[in-house]
């Protein structure tokens, strides 16, 4: 086939395919546009997750008239003069292509003004094709509105996702921003709705609260060092807040987010010890660095950076990390249920509206809550629920923790554990009659028992997951699963990418009794929760659903999914290594592991116990 040169607008959709993934590309370079332009206040309105409509107005210094044409031209732009700019860029744009590769797949009106004219100009771009400046009114600053975006490439435009996961990542590109220059006024509205209202401080800490809460905002650390050529300057979360996937972990250098898998190595490094495996933590982080230290233009959407001496820059944080956490006590504070904070952290006034919020709603809806299920519910753990705040009231540990499974498959079916005596203790007890073969705990967390064949060497954690796990999963088959409603919905404040997981996968969250609704912002209200999990604060249960949607994002297949929260829900809610078991609890659990199908593998497949045979003992002992 011949070789030919591909026209100008092939080459610009091609472009477009590179720098325009999707609704939240678009904001993520009109926001940094209008940050490079000096704007002290940028409004962000989308409609329809950005599939619709996005539209980014500035305060910034404008585009003469004259200019509008070039501003949406290809390789056209302000910021760099000459070569050797692109070697010291002191502005988030450069490449002067995305205006052009936005106007490439959409309906894009672009109108500005300066602060040297009366009066403002217009121009508007169909797939590419311009029309004439016109001139309007309008104040100081540009308007860049971006209509049906992919409408000419169906491929694109097929690959979107719902609404609100792609809603979800447009909040996520706006937190990446409103995070790197707090001292910006910023909004965001989604369909009509006010998602955020940012005013311009130089609190970065009370920034970052806006987006992530009270809770984290407490329990940030600032550090700070200063290299000869380097500032690291920031906040680190205490040990005590973690996440199962490094998503939280923002890094700015010179005011623009980056990712950098070299620093992200050296935060787990900094923490090891301090977390748990598989967490990661939670960093708030600005390196501010000369330009000519670092090469922006690698990637092409500027995300990743190239350091011209990564290792010192490495060393540089591990050590100032390491440094802080000797000087500081992160001893765990344990939360016990008398001090939780129902509010999920927030302030005092914030907390009494959602509260007389809630009661409105209950009142209204209270009448259609499922009450066949509450009245499922096992009555030992709905008390719990309820007198969960007081101390005096609490359930006693002991044989409840247990009792978080149900009653074994082919039992009564109606969810309560085997509460037969009517005190709500099960009527699994040992019978004294029966030699029930002991078991020794050793470090609590492993159990030691004699067998017919030999020693068996029980993980207590990875048995009673094992357990709880297979009783869910053949609970939610039969579409039985038990929820534990809340007489009062507990309002929970998501991240914007949880939000919308948790909106998109609700029916499948129903389905294991997470019920979640709406409720302006990222908010979502709890109403129920899986019963399983009643000595759990809904919040907690929920943010750790929906880390595991999140991170499970190589699993599409449904049943997958499912199966990945089945497991979040057995490892939250079954005994823990290092929980002291009393005897009646020990006995109690070698009993289900005769229940199981699969007794020998956690559901992550880590062996549930060591067999040990006689025979073996005995040939280690010499004695055969
Ligand atoms: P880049 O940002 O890489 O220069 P763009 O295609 O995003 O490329 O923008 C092209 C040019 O249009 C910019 O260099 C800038 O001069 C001008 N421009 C774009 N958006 C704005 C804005 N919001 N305010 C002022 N000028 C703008
Ligand atoms: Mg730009």
């Amino acid at each position: 086939m011949p070789i030919r040169q591909l026209p100008q607008s092939l080459i610009n959709k091609i472009a477009a395919g590179e720098v325009i993934e999707r609704p939240a590309s678009v904001v993520k370079e009109l926001m940094e546009n209008a940050v490079d332009a000096g704007a002290k206040r940028i409004d962000v309105t989308v409609r329809g997750g950005g599939a619709e409509m996005i539209r980014v107005v500035d305060t910034g210094c404008g585009i003469p008239p004259e200019q509008l044409p070039l501003a949406l031209a290809s390789h056209a732009t302000s910021k760099l003069v000459e070569v050797d700019d692109l070697f010291r860029v002191g502005t988030l744009g450069f490449r002067g292509e995305a205006l052009a590769s936005i106007a490439e797949v959409s309906r894009l009106v672009l109108r500005s003004r300066t602060a040297e004219s009366d009066s403002g100009a217009e121009i508007e771009v169909t797939g590419g094709k311009a029309g004439e400046v016109v001139p309007c009114g309008c104040p100081v600053g540009t308007l860049v509105e971006v209509h049906n975006l992919f409408f000419n490439t169906p491929v694109r435009r097929k690959f979107l996702r719902t609404t609100q996961t792609e809603f979800g990542h447009v909040s996520e590109a706006f937190t990446r921003i409103a995070l790197a220059v707090p001292g910006v006024h910023f909004t965001l509205q989604h369909n009509q709705r006010q998602v955020f209202e940012l005013a311009a401080s130089d609190d970065w800490r009370g920034r970052i609260e806006r987006f992530f809460g009270r809770d984290l905002a407490e329990n940030l650390i600032p550090v700070e060092s200063v290299d000869d050529q380097v500032r690291l300057s920031g906040y680190v979360a205490n040990p005590s807040h973690s996440r199962s996937n490094n998503r939280m972990q923002y890094l700015f250098l010179n005011g623009r987010h980056i990712r950098d898998r070299s620093l992200q190595h050296a935060l787990g490094e900094a923490y090891r010890g301090l977390l748990m495996t598989g967490r990661y933590p939670i960093v708030f982080l600005r390196l501010d660095m000369p330009p000519e230290a670092v090469d922006v233009n690698v990637h092409p959407t500027k995300l990743e950076v190239r350091f011209q001496d990564s290792g010192r820059l490495y060393s540089q944080l591990l050590s100032t990390l390491r440094g802080k956490f000797l000087t500081t006590d992160l001893t765990p504070h344990v939360q016990t249920a008398t001090e939780v904070d129902p509010t999920g952290g927030h302030d005092e006034a914030r907390a009494t509206e959602l509260r007389q919020e809630l009661v409105d709603w209950a009142k209204g809806e209270v009448a259609s809550w499922d009450m066949a299920s509450r009245a499922d519910s096992p009555p030992a753990s709905r008390a719990a629920f309820d007198a969960g705040q007081s101390p005096a009231n609490r359930q006693p540990l002991e044989l409840t923790r247990l009792d978080r499974g149900w009653a074994a498959p082919g039992g009564d079916g109606t969810g309560a554990p085997d509460a037969s005596d009517g005190s709500g203790h099960p009527a699994r007890r040992p019978d004294p009659n029966q030699r029930t073969t002991p078991a020794l705990q050793v470090h609590n967390r492993y159990l030691v028992a004699e067998t017919d064949e030999g020693v068996t060497i029980i993980d207590q954690h990875a048995l009673h997951e094992r357990i709880l796990y297979e009783q869910l999963r053949e609970r939610v088959n039969a579409g039985v699963i038990e929820t534990q409603n809340l007489l009062v919905p507990e309002p929970v404040d998501l991240s914007g990418p949880e939000a919308a997981a948790a909106l998109e996968h609700r029916e499948l969250l129903a389905q294991l009794g997470m019920k979640i609704e709406p409720f302006g912002g990222d908010t979502v209200l709890v109403s129920g929760y899986p019963a399983m999990l009643a000595n759990i604060r809904p919040a907690e249960v929920l943010h750790e659903l929906l880390e595991r949607l999140l991170s499970g994002s190589g699993r599409p297949e449904r049943h997958e999914v499912l199966d990945e929260l089945l497991h979040a829900i057995a490892c939250k809610a079954a005994i823990k290594a290092g929980d002291r078991l009393s005897p009646e609890e020990i006995t109690a659990l070698l009993e289900q592991r005769n229940l199981v199908a699969d007794p020998h593998h956690c559901p992550h497949g880590r062996p549930t116990a060591l067999v040990f045979t006689r025979e073996e003992l005995d040939k280690q002992f010499k004695r055969i």
